[in-house]
């Protein structure tokens, strides 16, 4: 079910409990802001899930409430999983989902990061 965007932080949505460690995941990169794994579900050879370690619902949240540094250092970890993933030079497709048009199901903001394959029409 996609969630309601008007709701405020819930802490125990998965990926919170991800980032303090509670559960495990299957870790691609992790530095003071962002935490980077593979989805457990991959849509394609390569997809990647990067979140800000924060309490933040979606993108308009978090560029409202995080920050300068939070902000910075989630967008400098987007790319940088980008290149460690051989992405740059094949090309990549960066995806955030935010509520309930978007079918946002996980209540912490994340990138999804597809790459491996040509990623076809923007929107079907
Ligand atoms: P979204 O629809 O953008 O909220 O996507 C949520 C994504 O989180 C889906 O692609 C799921 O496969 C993925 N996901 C859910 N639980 C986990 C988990 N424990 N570890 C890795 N990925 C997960």
């Amino acid at each position: 079910m996609p969630i309601d965007p008007t709701k405020p932080y819930d802490p125990s949505n998965i990926f919170a409990r991800i980032v303090r460690g509670e559960i495990p995941c299957s870790k691609v990169y992790e530095d003071e802001h962002a935490l980077a794994f593979h989805d457990i579900n991959p849509q394609a050879p390569v997809h990647v899930l990067v979140i800000p370690k924060g309490p933040y619902v979606s993108w308009d949240d978090f560029s409202e409430r995080g920050t300068d540094a939070e902000i910075a250092g989630f967008v400098r970890a987007v790319g940088k999983v980008a290149r460690e993933q051989g992405l740059v030079e094949p090309g990549y497709r960066l995806l955030a989902n935010v509520g309930m048009d978007g079918g946002q199901e996980v209540p912490h903001l994340h990138v999804h990061l597809f790459g491996g394959r040509p990623m076809g029409p923007m929107v079907r």
